[in-house]
C-alpha cells in the first residue's frame, strides 16, 4: 500500500533480507562442506606424501645396498670388479648401473667395463645424492644418482628415473606429488626442473626423509575442493540450495505478510493513529458552520498525515473499514462531546460509510454509541453512502435504514451524479440529502451544457423533496451561484478546510455570536 502519492524506488531491508536469509544457510553449509573437505584433502595428502617417502626410501636402500657391496672394490682395477658391479646390478631390483670412482674420476660402470669420466662430490647433496635430468647413456632421461665414498674413493649406484615417476603418479593419481633432491626436482611430468617446487594450491605438504637427503612435495591445485564438492556431494549441495530458496521464500512470505495493507491497517487500527479531521458545511444564507464531515487522516509513524484516498480503498477492500469508522466516530464523539456548547442544536455531523457497513445491524449500534455522548437534539448524524462499492438492497440493508431513519439518523448520497447507481439509491433507501459531486461545481461559469446538468441536479433534488449540499465550493461565484439556485449546504475550501479537532473547535468558537465554552475547556480553544 504505497501511503505517498509517488516514492522513489530504493533498496529497503524489506527487499534484501529475503536474500541474506536465503544466502546465509546455503554460506554456512558451503563453509562447513569445504572445511571439511580440506581436513579430508590434507590427510590424503600427508598419507600420500608419507608413501612416496617410504617407496623412494626402499628404492635408495636399493641403490645403498649395492654400493656398499661395491664400495670396498672401490680402487682396485676394473676388469675383475665388474663382474660383482653387473652382479649388484641383477640382485637389486631398482638398481639400473653400478659404478666406481677414484681421485674424481668415475673408471668403471657396469655396463660400459672401463669408462672414463669426472666425479664431482659438490654434485651430490649431502654427498650422497643427485637427481639428474639426464647423463651422457641416456640424456633427457632423469636419473637419481646415489655415491658412497671412502676417502677419495667410491662406489656409485643410479636409478632409472621411470621408477620415481611412477611411484609419484601411481600413488596420487589425483595429486600433485613431486620428488625434491637438493635444489632440483622431478615431477609427474617426468622431468627434472631446478629451484623448489611451487607450493600446492589446496593441502600442502612437505615431508622429508631421516635417512636420505630427500623430500616428498604432495598438495592440490586450487579447484580441488570445489570439484569435489560437486562430485561427492551433490545431494547435500541441492538440499544446501532448496533450504536457501526455501528459507528466502519463508522470509520474503512472512515480511509480505507483516507489511501486507491489511496487516499495516490492523495495526494502526490497535496504535489509535487514524484521525478525525473536520471540514465545515455552512449553511446558505449567514453561512454559519451548520455541521461538518468527518474525514479520516491516518496519522502514520514513518509517513506522516495520510490521506484518505491513499489507504481507503485498501480498507474498503479488506472490510476493515467498518472498524475503522467505529473507531473514527469514536474519536469525534470524545472530541466534540466536551464542547457540545459550541454546536448549535441539530449540528450536522457527516460520516462516510460504505457497502460493508450494510451487511449486518451493527452500525445501529455505532451509531447508538455516538449519539449518547451528546445532549439530544443537539447532534444530527448524516452517514454519506458513496458508489465506490454497490449497497444491494438486501432486506437487513433495507431493516438498517429504517432503523437509522427512526433513531434520527439521516442519509446522504455523496458523490451524486458521478456513478451510475445514484438513481436507483434514490429509489431504494430513503435519502435525505443529495452532495452534488465537486465535479459539477466546477462547472459553474462553463458551458451551458454543463450548467445545465448543475442546474438538473438542483431542480431534482427540490422535487424530490431532498435537502442538498454541494461540495468543492472554492470561488464566491460558485459560492453565490449554488446561493441564488436554492442550495442548503455548502462545503469547500472556501469556508473551510479539513482541520484537526482542536483547530475546528477553536474556529466554531470563534464564529460570531458562538455559544460560551465550559468551564476547563483547553486555553487554545478558550482563546478562539
Ligand atoms: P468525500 O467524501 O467526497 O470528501 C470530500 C473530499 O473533498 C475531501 O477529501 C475533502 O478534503 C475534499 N474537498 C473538500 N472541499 C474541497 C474543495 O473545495 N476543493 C477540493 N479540491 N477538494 C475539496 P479527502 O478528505 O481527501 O477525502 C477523500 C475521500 O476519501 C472522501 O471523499 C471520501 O470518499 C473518502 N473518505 C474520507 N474519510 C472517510 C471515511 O472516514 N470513511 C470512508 N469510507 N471514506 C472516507
Ligand atoms: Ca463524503
Ligand atoms: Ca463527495
Amino acid at each position: 500500500m504505497p501511503l505517498t502519492v509517488k516514492r522513489p524506488a530504493r533498496l529497503s531491508w524489506r527487499s534484501l533480507l529475503p536474500w541474506v536469509v536465503g544466502i546465509l544457510p546455503v554460506a554456512c553449509g558451503l563453509t562447513v562442506m569445504h572445511w571439511q573437505i580440506e581436513r579430508e584433502l590434507r590427510a590424503s595428502s600427508q598419507a600420500t606424501t608419507r608413501q612416496v617417502v617410504e617407496h623412494v626410501e626402499h628404492i635408495l636402500d636399493n641403490l645403498a645396498n649395492a654400493a656398499q657391496v661395491l664400495l670396498p672394490l672401490a680402487g682396485s682395477p676394473c676388469e675383475p670388479a665388474q663382474l660383482t658391479l653387473r652382479s649388484q646390478v641383477t640382485r637389486n631390483a631398482f638398481v639400473r648401473s653400478t659404478n666406481l670412482f677414484r681421485d674424481n674420476t668415475l673408471y668403471c660402470s657396469s655396463l660400459f667395463g672401463d669408462f672414463d669420466e669426472p666425479v664431482d662430490a659438490n654434485d651430490y647433496t649431502d654427498g650422497h645424492l643427485w637427481l639428474m635430468d639426464g647423463n651422457s647413456v641416456t640424456p633427457g632421461h632423469p636419473l637419481l644418482v646415489y655415491r658412497l665414498s671412502d676417502g677419495a674413493r667410491g662406489a656409485i649406484s643410479t636409478v632409472d628415473g621411470d621408477h620415481l615417476v611412477t611411484a609419484l603418479r601411481l600413488i596420487g593419481p589425483n595429486e600433485q606429488l613431486q620428488l625434491r633432491v637438493g635444489n632440483a626436482w622431478l615431477g609427474q611430468d617426468g622431468r627434472v626442473h631446478a629451484g623448489a617446487p611451487a607450493p600446492a594450491a589446496t593441502a600442502d605438504v612437505t615431508l622429508g626423509s631421516t635417512r636420505y637427503p630427500f623430500s616428498v612435495h604432495g598438495g592440490y591445485a586450487a579447484d580441488k575442493p570445489a570439484q569435489l564438492l560437486r562430485s561427492q556431494y551433490p545431494a547435500l549441495l541441492s538440499l544446501l540450495l532448496v533450504l536457501g530458496v526455501v528459507a528466502a521464500g519463508v522470509c520474503r512470505w512472512q515480511i509480505r505478510r507483516a507489511s501486507s495493507p491489511s496487516a499495516e491497517l490492523q495495526r494502526a487500527l490497535e496504535a489509535d493513529e487514524f484521525l478525525p479531521y473536520f471540514q465545515p458545511v455552512v449553511r446558505k444564507g449567514d453561512y454559519r458552520w451548520a455541521g461538518a464531515e468527518v474525514l479520516m487522516r491516518w496519522n502514520h509513524p514513518r509517513e506522516g498525515l495520510v490521506r484518505p484516498d491513499l489507504f481507503i480503498p485498501y480498507a474498503e477492500h479488506s472490510g476493515q473499514i467498518v472498524a475503522m469508522t467505529r473507531a473514527l466516530m469514536l474519536h469525534t464523539a470524545q472530541s466534540l462531546a466536551p464542547y457540545t456548547a459550541l454546536l448549535e442544536d441539530g449540528f450536522h455531523i457527516g460520516v462516510n460509510i460504505t457497502a460493508d457497513h450494510c451487511r449486518d445491524l451493527t452500525l445501529l449500534d455505532d451509531c447508538q454509541t455516538f449519539l449518547q455522548h451528546f445532549p439530544p437534539g443537539r447532534v444530527r448524524l448524516t452517514l454519506e453512502l458513496t458508489e465506490r462499492k454497490l449497497i444491494e438492497p438486501t432486506p437487513i440493508a433495507l431493516e438498517l435504514f429504517e432503523k437509522l431513519h427512526a433513531m434520527g439518523v439521516m442519509i446522504a448520497l455523496d458523490d451524486f451524479g458521478t456513478g451510475q447507481s445514484s438513481l436507483n439509491y434514490l429509489r431504494q433507501f430513503k435519502v435525505d440529502y443529495l452532495k452534488i459531486d465537486q465535479s459539477f461545481v466546477a462547472m459553474i461559469g462553463g458551458d451551458a451544457l454543463s450548467q445545465h446538468i448543475l442546474d438538473s441536479i438542483i431542480e431534482l433534488s427540490a422535487k424530490l423533496g431532498l435537502g442538498i449540499v454541494a461540495e468543492g465550493v472554492e470561488t464566491e461565484v460558485q459560492r453565490d451561484y449554488l446561493a441564488q439556485h436554492g442550495v442548503d449546504f455548502q462545503q469547500g475550501y472556501l469556508f473551510g478546510r479539513p482541520m484537526p479537532a482542536d483547530a475546528f473547535l477553536q474556529a466554531l468558537a470563534a464564529q460570531p455570536g458562538a455559544a460560551r465554552l465550559p468551564q476547563g475547556a483547553p486555553p487554545e480553544i478558550m482563546r478562539g
